[in-house]
């Protein structure tokens, strides 16, 4: 609600101005047309995680890696490539905070869900540990959730899922040891009530996070769960 009235506000006074070229804004959305069509789009990709494929075959549908070892999830949503404007937002929504990078992130998210996704019960962004949280004063991750559940309509449920094990930052880690730090990272406060979840993040890399969390939820009965992130590294 409150973002609703910052909207409001800000629109009426100004118009958008595009974030990344300070340009003239899409309506409602800060980011010129053309920087709007610099963006780099996943193309051809795996339906499980999203990697992308060198190899154009169209009949490819899913990854070795998801041959070999199926994810806990069921399908990504990922509508960009995790380099040059994309990577600019996230690191400014993440290190930054400021409402208007989670709020572009969010409605870029949102209109390709619109147009491609099964929509979900409920939005589970990835939680912070505690400790974390109180460094970075915000989660990002639930920032940009709040902008997708008010465009889709789609409720967030950032309780029931916590971040109970202070784990290294992924970062700096190999595959498997990003797989290794996230293991039991994650517990349920309650069991969520709803047999369809998306589980929300802003960048996927190995995608061990989301598959720690779509383990838990699987153990916990829910039938399907997707990931939703911002970009595919
Ligand atoms: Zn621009
Ligand atoms: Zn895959």
């Amino acid at each position: 609600m409150v973002n609703n009235w910052i909207d409001i506000i800000q629109y009426s006074l100004l118009p958008p101005n595009c974030i990344l070229c300070g340009g003239r804004g899409l309506a409602y959305m800060d980011l010129c047309q053309p920087c709007y069509h610099s963006l780099v789009r996943v193309g051809s990709h795996c339906i499980c995680c999203a990697s992308h494929f060198d190899n154009t075959d169209l009949n490819l549908q899913l990854c070795g890696d998801c041959l070999k070892n199926s994810p806990n999830f069921d399908k990504t949503y990922a509508p960009y490539s995790h380099q040059d404007a994309l990577r600019y937002l996230i690191n400014r929504c993440k290190f930054n905070g400021e409402y208007k990078y989670s709020r572009l992130l969010g409605l870029l998210l949102a209109d390709y869900l619109r147009d491609y996704a099964e929509l979900p019960e409920l939005i589970m962004p990835v939680p912070l540990h505690p400790k974390r949280y109180r460094q970075r004063g915000f989660n990002q991750t639930l920032e940009i959730a709040k902008v997708i559940s008010k465009k889709l309509a789609i409720p967030i449920d950032n309780t029931s899922c916590l971040h109970i094990k202070n784990t290294a930052h992924q970062v700096s880690l190999s595959a498997k040891q990003r797989h290794k730090n996230i293991k039991n990272a994650f517990a349920l406060a309650a069991i969520p009530v709803a047999q369809h979840i998306a589980i929300l993040d802003d960048v996927m890399t190995t995608g061990a996070t989301v598959n720690e969390m779509a383990r838990i939820l699987k153990v916990a009965g829910v039938q399907r769960v997707d990931v939703w992130v911002c970009a595919r590294a």
